[in-house]
């Protein structure tokens, strides 16, 4: 049994500093900008039926698509260029992934499976947007950020949305995240040389990887990487262009 407190636990009323300040609704978050308010939901299916054009056909994808608010991820002048299928910058150099390019790598990552995926690892949270879409198609989620101040300001992002399945982690994802493994998926945003072998070990038998990577043509790729029973399985995709893998954080 645990000793309980002395009564009354507390003699001193708080002093002033150390009381939880209430921070008005309006003043907590910057009001809606036209055109993205009432309307994002009608302007998220647009960008959907524009994925689904290109060929994107998962419907658990589709789904985090259109349920995911895209523009609560980039600054307020950005905000009307949310769902345009373009990078946009999210700050330190980094950029928010093309929502074509996202959906592509996801549904890859699903492999034609309708259930969602297990545990999942993603390297390179940057502003929390791919995070947020992978917390809708999987049961649990590990993202990785090398930044500082993108980890915290996906932090910030996220608190919005409340998943409860999502795990924000700060440091260096070239060496994984050996305490969640093994992962039915890793999802990297960041393209290096080669894929480092530590996200080939963290990944289980029968799991896939997609990551952006440099090929023996000098260009990066869309590569996946399957975990079979028999050994590792390298597709080459296409073409890509992603914020360069870095080893170390900052
Ligand atoms: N999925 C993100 C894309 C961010 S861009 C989004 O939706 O916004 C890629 C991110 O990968 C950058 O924030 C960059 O800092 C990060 N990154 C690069 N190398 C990394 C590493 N070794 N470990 C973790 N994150 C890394």
């Amino acid at each position: 049994m645990k000793p309980r407190p002395g009564f009354p636990a507390r003699l001193v009323p708080p002093s002033p500093a150390a009381q939880p300040k209430v921070v008005p609704r309006a003043a907590a978050r910057p009001a809606t900008p036209t055109g993205v308010g009432m309307e994002s939901q009608a302007v998220r299916a647009a960008m959907v039926r524009k994925i689904q054009a290109q060929g994107v056909t998962h419907a658990g994808v589709l789904a985090a698509l259109q349920a995911v608010e895209r523009h609560r991820f980039v600054d307020t002048a950005l905000v009307n260029q949310a769902y345009e299928d373009t990078s946009l910058p999210i700050g330190l150099g980094q950029t928010i992934s093309k929502p074509g390019v996202v959906a592509r790598m996801l549904e890859l990552l699903c492999q034609g499976r309708s259930e969602k995926l297990g545990r999942v690892l993603e390297i390179g949270t940057g502003c929390g947007y791919q995070a947020a879409l992978l917390s809708h198609v999987a049961r649990e989620v590990y993202s990785i950020e090398r930044l500082k101040g993108l980890h915290e300001k996906s932090r910030e992002n996220l608190r919005w949305f409340r998943l409860s399945n999502l795990h924000l982690l700060f440091g260096d994802g070239m060496l994984g995240y050996p305490k969640g493994a093994p992962y039915a998926a890793i999802i990297a945003a960041a393209g290096g040389n080669d894929i480092p072998q530590a996200w080939i070990d963290q990944l289980a038998v029968g799991g896939r990887l997609v990551a952006p990577a440099v090929t023996s043509v000098g260009r990066q790729h869309l590569v996946v990487v399957d975990k079979t029973a028999t050994g590792i399985v390298r597709t080459e995709l296409e073409a890509v262009l992603f914020v360069p893998l870095k080893s170390g954080v900052a």
